[in-house]
C-alpha cells in the first residue's frame, strides 16, 4: 500500500475497502498477510488518514454502515471505536503520556550507559534478533510505515517479554516509524499489551498463534523460535487517577461570527471532516511530525504528516476562499494572526500528545483570553466521557451512540 496523504487518496481507500469491511472484516481481519501489492484486502488501513484527520471517523462508520447495516459491520464499528476509547481514555488520564515520555527519556538515557542494551536495542530495531517473524515486522515498519494490528501486538509483546527491553522504547520505536503514530493508540496499546492498561492482563505472543495467521503471507508462515510464552505481565507501583473532561461545546456561527483563523494541524489535517459552522478569514497550517520523539522520525513519517497538512491548508484556502499560510516550528503564531488581522482561533481539539505539546505553548494565552473556539466531533463528545475504564463501557453504547448521532 503507498499511503498517499490526501483526502482524495483516503476517499478511494475507504470506497475500495467498504465491500470488504462486513463479515470478510470480521472473518478475516486478524491474518497478517504481508505488505506485498494487492496484499491485505481484509483490513482498511485507512489509519493514516484517519490520525491526519484527513478522514473522519463519522464518514468512514457512515459508509461502511450504509454498504453492510449494523450487524454485518459490527466488529469493523468496533475498531474504529477502539480508537475513540483510546483517545477518550488518555484525555482523561493524560498522566500516562507524561510519565511515558519520562520512561522513554530514562530508557534512552540507561542505553547510552550500557553497551550490552544498546546492541540488544539495535538488533531488534535492524531486525538481526534471529526471531524470524520478529526480524522481518521491523524491517518491514521500517521499510513501509505500516504494521498489521496483530504484527503490532506480537511484535510489542516479543519485544517485552522475550527480548525483554523496556516497552518505551519500543513505543518511541513505532512512533518514528508508523505514518499512523497516534500518542494515544499507541501509548495505551503497548501498556495494554505489558498488562499495565488492564492490570495484570498481558498479551503473550505464541509461535503457534503467529504461524497460523501469517500463512498467507507471500513467504509462508512466519517462525518465531525461543520466545517466552509464559512471562508475567509487567507491574508499575504509580496509579493515573482520572481528571474530569472539560469538552468544548458544539461551536456554532455565533461563536465565529468575528473573523477567524482556522488552524489545521496534525490530527486535523483537513477542513471537510470538521464539519465547521462558519467561514474562516485565514487558514493556518502547523505540523510538527518531528516533535513525536528525541530520535529521527522516519522520512516517511515525516513527510506523510508534513505534506497532509501543507495539502490540507491549500484546499482549504480554495474551498473557503481565503488565504494559506504555515506556521513553521519555532515562529511565533501572533505575527500571522496579526497581518490577516484576525484575533480568533477555530482550533480542531487538540487532543494529549506531542502536537499539542508543541503547540498549546503558543495556543494558551490566546485561549485564556476567550480567543480560542475548539471543534470537537460529535462522536468523541459522546463516546468519550465513558472512556472510563475497559473498552467495555463504551462498546455497550455504540449502538445508542450511533443512534444518537444519527448514523447507519
Ligand atoms: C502495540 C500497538 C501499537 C499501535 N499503535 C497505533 C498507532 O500509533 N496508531 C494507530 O492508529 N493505531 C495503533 N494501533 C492500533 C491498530 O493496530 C491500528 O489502528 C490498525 O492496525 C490500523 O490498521 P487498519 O487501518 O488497517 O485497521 P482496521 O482493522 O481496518 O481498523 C479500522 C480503523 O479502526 C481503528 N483501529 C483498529 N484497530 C484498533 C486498535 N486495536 N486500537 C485503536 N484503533 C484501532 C483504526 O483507526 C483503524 O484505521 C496499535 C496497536 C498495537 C497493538
Amino acid at each position: 500500500m503507498h499511503f498517499i496523504p490526501t483526502r482524495a487518496a483516503g476517499l478511494a481507500r475507504l470506497a475500495a475497502f467498504t465491500p470488504a469491511a462486513g463479515r470478510r472484516y470480521a472473518e478475516t481481519r486478524n491474518a497478517d498477510d504481508g505488505p506485498a501489492e494487492g496484499g491485505r484486502g481484509n483490513v482498511s488501513q485507512l489509519s493514516p488518514w484517519l490520525h491526519a484527520g484527513l478522514l473522519g471517523t463519522r464518514e468512514v462508520l457512515e459508509a461502511v454502515l450504509r454498504e453492510h447495516g449494523p450487524r454485518a459491520s459490527e466488529k469493523f464499528v468496533a475498531e474504529v471505536f477502539w480508537r475513540i476509547y483510546f483517545k477518550g481514555y488518555l484525555e482523561q488520564r493524560p498522566a500516562i503520556w507524561e510519565d511515558y515520555r519520562k520512561g522513554r527519556d530514562g530508557a534512552l538515557a540507561a542505553l547510552d550507559a550500557n553497551a550490552g542494551l544498546r546492541k540488544a536495542y539495535a538488533e531488534a530495531v535492524e531486525g538481526r534478533t534471529g526471531i524470524a517473524a520478529f526480524d522481518v515486522w521491523a524491517k518491514e515498519l521500517v521499510a513501509t510505515g505500516y504494521l498489521h494490528n496483530h504484527a503490532r501486538m506480537w511484535f510489542a509483546s516479543i519485544w517485552i517479554f522475550t527480548l525483554k527491553l523496556d516497552w518505551q522504547l519500543g513505543a518511541d520505536f513505532f512512533l518514528r516509524h508508523l505514518i499512523d503514530a497516534d500518542a494515544a493508540s499507541n501509548t495505551l496499546s503497548w501498556r495494554w499489551v505489558a498488562g499495565l492498561h488492564t492490570r495484570g492482563k498481558h498479551y503473550l505472543a505464541r509461535a503457534e498463534n503467529i504461524a497460523r495467521y501469517t500463512a498467507g503471507r507471500p513467504e509462508g508462515p512466519l517462525a518465531a523460535e525461543g520466545l517466552d510464552e509464559d512471562a508475567a505481565p509487567l507491574s508499575e507501583p504509580q496509579e493515573f487517577p482520572r481528571r474530569g473532561l472539560d469538552l468544548p461545546a458544539q461551536a456554532t456561527a455565533a461563536d465565529l461570527a468575528a473573523p477567524f483563523a482556522l488552524l489545521l494541524h496534525d490530527e486535523a489535517a483537513h477542513h471537510a471532516p470538521l464539519a465547521l459552522p462558519a467561514r474562516p478569514a485565514l487558514v493556518i497550517g502547523a505540523s510538527r511530525p518531528a516533535v513525536r520523539s528525541p530520535g529521527t522520525v522516519a522520512p516517511l513519517a515525516r513527510s506523510f504528516a508534513e505534506q497532509a497538512v501543507a495539502g490540507g491548508i491549500a484546499e482549504a484556502a480554495q474551498d473557503l476562499g481565503c488565504p494559506a499560510v504555515e506556521w513553521r516550528a519555532g515562529e511565533p503564531l501572533a505575527p500571522l494572526l496579526a497581518a490577516a488581522g484576525v484575533e480568533r482561533i477555530a482550533l480542531p481539539y487538540l487532543p494529549t500528545g506531542w502536537t499539542r505539546d508543541a503547540l498549546w505553548p503558543d495556543l494558551a494565552p490566546l485561549s485564556d483570553k476567550g480567543r480560542v473556539v475548539t471543534l470537537l466531533a460529535d462522536l468523541d463528545r459522546a463516546t468519550w466521557p465513558l472512556a472510563k475504564a475497559g473498552f467495555f463501557g463504551v462498546a455497550k453504547a455504540i449502538d445508542g451512540i450511533l443512534e444518537a448521532a444519527a448514523i447507519g
